[in-house]
Order: C-alpha cells, then structure tokens, then sequence
C-alpha cells in the first residue's frame, strides 16, 4: 500500500482500519464494521422492571430482549446511587471514586458555563475526572463525533466526559439548548428543531393508558402517590402552552421529544455514515419524574416502561431505515434503580420503613464546632456523607475527631440507620463480602475529605419529600439492566454477574479498541459472539 498523501505518518498505524480490504474468495465474511453506537440511558430503569412488565413489551424493550444480551439485574455497586455519578459511570468504565463524580450537586453545575439563551443552570463536565469511550474512539481515529442529548444537563453531559462533543439538553422554555464549554452559539439544525416548538403543542394533552385498565394488577389511585394529588390517570398536560413545555418532563412525551432531537441531529450532523466510528448517547428522564412521584409499584411506572417500549420500538424503526442496522452497537442501562414509598412498602409487608432525616444531628454538630470557633464552611453533611475539613479544624484548634464521635452517636440513635463507616477504614474491610462497605469504598475519591458515611436500614430512604426516592447502596437503587445488541452480542439472558463499570469495557472491544486509562470494568466476554476480540 502506497502511503496517502496528507496523512501524517503518526496516524499510519490506522491505516488498515481506513480501506475496507476486499474479502477473500470463498472466504467468512468478516463481522461489520460498526459505524455507529447508540448508548441509552433510562433514568430510574431499576433492576427488575425489564422481566417484571417484559411480557407486555411489543417494541423496543421487546427488541433488545429478544435479540440482545441482556444481564437483567446488574449492579452500579456504589453507594450514592444518583443521577450524576450514574451518567458518568456508564461511558467511562470508572467507579465515582475515580470520576470525580460523587452526588448531583457535585455533579455538572459550573458558574463559569452559562447556558445558551438561558433557561437553566450553568453546567459543564469540569468536576469529571479521566475519559470515556468517545475519547478512546477518537484516540483511535480523531475523526469518531460524539451527539448526546437529554431532559437533564448531566444527563447530556456526563456520558461524553470531558469531552467537547455536541451535548444538548432541555431548558425550561420548551428549547434544546447547551452551554458555553460546548459552543458559543446553538447550530442551525438545533434551532431549526427549537423553532418547531414541539413541546407546546402537547399542551392538555391526556396521559392515558396504552393497555386497557385490566392488563395493570396495580391500584391506579394510591393516596401515598404525587404528595396526594392527581394521583389517578389520565393526567392531563397544562393548556397554557408555556407551562405545558415547562412541566413536560412529568410526561412521556418528553422522552418523544428527546428520541426525535436525537434523531433529526443523527441525520444532521450525517454520523454513522463516515469511516470513522460515531456514538449516540440518549438519556431518556421521564421514568424518573414518574417513579419519583408514583413510586416503583405504581400503574404509572408501569404504563410509563411500557410507553418506553414502545418509544424505542419506533425510534429503533426509524434509525434502522436511516442507517444499516449491521454496523449499529445499542447498549442500553439505568442510572440508579428506586426505593418504594416507606408507606407503601409497609402496607404491603407490614415491616417499618420511614424516611430518616439526620439534619437535628447536623444542627448539634454545626452548633457545637461553631461555638468553638470552626467556620461552616469547614464541613458539610448531604447524601449520607459528613464532609469534614481537617486541616480547618486543627487550625481553629478543634478535635475533629471528637465532633465526628459526636455526630455518629447522633447519627446511630436514629431508628433508620443501619450503620455508620469512617471512610478511611472502608479499604480494611472484607469488600467481597461486605457489599455496604464495598460500595461506599467505590464512591469516595481518596482525595475528598469525606470523614464518614451513613448507610439506612433497607427500604428507610432520606429526607421527607414524601417522593419515592433513590440514592441508597442497596440493591433497590444499586441494581439496573446492562443490555447490549447488535451484530458483535450472543443473545440471550445471562445470569452472570455484571455491573455497570463493564458496559464500556465492553463496548471498547467490540470496537477493538482500548480504554486509555485503566478502568474499574471488565469485559464482559460471554456476551460476545467472537471472544477474541480485545
Ligand atoms: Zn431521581
């Protein structure tokens, strides 16, 4: 082969990668190049709702189950089992100790990214830590793009790291919209599809069932559901139109809306058609909304997968018509599962459960070190974790380590908790065994100075929102399907065990490509129809 000209002789170690060579008579075909990943990401997909509404499914979710490798019930198996650190766990193969991403507030907001045209916080991915597979592809060929789209700024962004990419997500005025780190102006294509004003016509529009009432062996209207109000369907879309595109998140047809941006900046930006490899990444929050306010055993959460299935069956429908579903990679999973409402799961077990708020132990604390002269800011207690400055303490001439004793037996008198760990013995502990303390010594990052961590008794959830709630290391909220399909996958449903960190992993082989750091995950060889693949 004669070496092109133009291509800098640092990039001919690709050059077997660019020409397809010609196939040998008689020859195997060889596998299709992939030329597209489609990442999906279902906020609040928890563990068991894949095989609990499966046989109802007809589109999407049917396609994946029937045609992919499926490991239904794989864990994130981390503690703080959130939004953000969920975004940035499944493209990077890294447990939040090592993407920096610990909590949503912790998560995307950046004061020095404000959003084009406004109409949400500020949001860029400077917080993460390491790369993701977009950065791998384009360490392969720099000519791989990368589109991610969401409801959710981190649900956009997170997926494609720090990578400068196209990320959008949904403003509060009904547009598509990114921020600063990205671009200084939205493109052509987005503010074409923003002018359609799509999320306005769905004002008084009615959420009603897709099956009839008898196909859902749940109650529909449950007093403990959306704080006690509009708890039976159908649940109608504001009229104003405004209000409408404001609340749509509450609605399926907001996940609509983000498959058709997705699509239309598919066909826009022309990826999967170059010789470099592409990715998708969709992050699709309805689900979360939903089973926030009707919980996990809800006909809501129920009509509302089974209104996924038949999303993703017709975007599934449309992107194959668009593009040769031979060199398309889908991998599908959940940011963090959900807890039931405490009422709820007592009612049906007869078990206590409550929510459990430690804000009295918090108040003790601030009130004691305060009067020894620790400034507020020298310590923090959110999501479980008590944040504690020590160099701070020492210089106001506080024992630190006495004020922690002091919140811990606060902290260990509340019927709700299970227990409480110090982080820097968390590394000593029988991991393998002990899941709780393996998965708060997931979450840590060695260098945030998190003192302790406060796990609750199972099915005790923390605040009282009187929400369903997630972000708990158990296996609730911890557990979520790993889902991949396409030509590289053996199909079937695989009881092996599997987490979140092996997605990427994964991914990277079948792309046959590696990670450029070391990753938490491994490949999850079973699933994959050529095991040679590395
Ligand atoms: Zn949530």
């Amino acid at each position: 082969m004669t070496r092109p000209i133009g291509i800098p002789r640092a990039l001919l170690p690709l050059l077997p990668l660019l020409p397809l060579l010609p196939q040998a008579a008689g020859g195997q075909a060889p596998p299709p190049r992939p030329t597209l990943v489609v990442f999906i990401t279902v906020d609040q997909l928890r563990g068991d709702y894949l095989d609990r509404f499966g046989a109802q499914f007809t589109g999407g979710l049917a396609r994946l189950k029937t045609g992919g490798a499926v490991f239904a019930n794989a864990s994130l198996d981390y503690a703080i089992t959130e939004t953000a650190p969920g975004h940035a766990t499944g493209m990077s193969g890294r447990f939040p100790r090592s993407t920096g991403i610990v909590s949503n507030s912790l998560g995307v907001l950046d004061p020095q990214a404000p959003v084009i045209g406004g109409g949400g916080a500020p949001a860029s991915p400077f917080r993460f830590r390491g790369s993701t597979l977009i950065d791998w592809m384009r360490a392969r060929d720099p000519r791989s793009r990368a589109l991610s789209v969401s409801r959710k700024d981190r649900g956009a962004i997170l997926p494609l790291g720090r990578a400068r990419q196209q990320a959008y997500w949904y403003a509060s005025d009904g547009r598509f919209t990114t921020s600063t780190y990205y671009a200084d102006t939205l493109p052509a294509w987005v503010r074409q599809f923003n002018a359609r004003r799509l999320p306005h016509q769905y004002a008084g529009r009615s959420w009603t069932l897709l099956l009839p009432a008898s196909s859902y062996p749940e109650r529909d209207s449950v007093a403990a559901e959306n704080r006690g109000r509009d708890v039976g369907f159908p649940h109608v879309v504001p009229a104003d139109s405004g209000l409408a595109a404001r609340v749509l998140g509450n609605y399926p047809w907001m996940d609509q809306l983000t498959l058709d941006f997705a699509l239309e900046g598919l066909e826009r930006l022309d990826l999967g058609r170059g010789s470099a490899v592409d990715l998708l990444a969709i992050s699709l929050s309805t689900l979360d909304a939903v089973g926030h306010g009707f919980g996990p055993e809800s006909r809501e959460v129920h009509d509302m997968v089974l209104r996924l299935d038949q999303m993703l069956g017709t975007f599934f429908d449309r992107l194959f018509q668009l593009r040769d579903s031979a060199g398309v990679i889908v991998a599908l999973t959940g940011d963090h599962g959900v807890t039931s409402f405490p009422a709820v799961y007592t009612a049906r077990n007869g078990r206590p459960a409550d929510y459990v708020d430690l804000s009295g132990a918090a108040r003790m604390f601030q009130t004691m070190v305060a009067a020894r002269g620790v400034d507020s800011t020298a310590w923090m207690w959110e999501d479980g974790v008590l944040w504690v400055d020590r160099p701070a303490f020492s210089r106001a001439g506080v024992s630190a380590d006495f004020a922690v004793r002091e919140f811990v037996t606060a902290a260990r008198a509340d019927a709700g908790v299970l227990r409480v760990d110090q982080v820097r013995t968390l590394a000593q502990r029988d991991t393998t065994r002990d899941a709780i303390a393996r998965r708060w010594y997931h979450m840590i990052p060695p260098d945030m100075p998190i003192d302790v961590v406060v796990t609750l008794k199972p099915h005790y959830v923390w605040g009282n929102y009187g929400i369903a709630m997630h972000g708990q290391p158990s296996d609730d909220d911890a557990n979520v399907p790993v889902v991949f399909y396409g030509a590289p996958f053996k199909p079937g449903a695989y009881r092996e065990a599997a987490r979140v960190v092996d997605l990427a992993p994964t991914l990277a082989a079948v792309l046959g490509i590696s990670p450029t750091e070391r990753v938490d995950g491994r490949v999850l060889r079973a699933a994959l129809r050529s095991a040679g693949t590395d």
